[in-house]
């Protein structure tokens, strides 16, 4: 846990979050400014600041945040499609350090991203 980081905070429950999801290893909420219909987060439970700093030995868990992202998309029924983002550092657009998957979807998406 890193004492200043919001996602952490969100993990030992002192910010609250819906957890739509939850296992030994992360958590999914709601992002709290939707860009879809469904904007759902899900972040490891240990503090990975991002994607650029995961060690191979993360690889496992890498793996299985994308597991879970599908797994959350099926049961929100996003049957028409859906994206998975990972903003990484400052041109990555990251904002939270703190590693997470966004999964959008609801609507169709456009490409390239801004
Ligand atoms: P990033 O820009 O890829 O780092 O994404 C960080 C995301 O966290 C943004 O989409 C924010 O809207 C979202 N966010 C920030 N604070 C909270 C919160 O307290 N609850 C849920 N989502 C948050």
């Amino acid at each position: 846990m890193s004492h200043d980081c919001l996602f952490c905070k969100i993990i030992a429950g002192t910010i609250p979050a819906n957890r739509v999801y939850e296992d030994e290893y992360c958590i999914g909420f709601p992002d709290i400014n939707p860009q879809a219909p469904t904007h759902l987060l899900i972040i490891p439970k240990q503090h990975i600041a991002s994607l650029a700093k995961a060690d191979p030995e993360h690889k496992p868990l890498v793996g299985h945040l994308m597991s879970v992202a599908t797994q959350i998309a099926r049961s929100h029924k996003l049957d028409n499609g859906y994206r998975v983002v990972v903003n990484t550092g400052d041109h990555g657009g990251q904002t939270v350090h703190h590693l997470h998957l966004h999964l959008l979807g609801g609507r169709p998406m456009a490409w390239p991203p801004g």
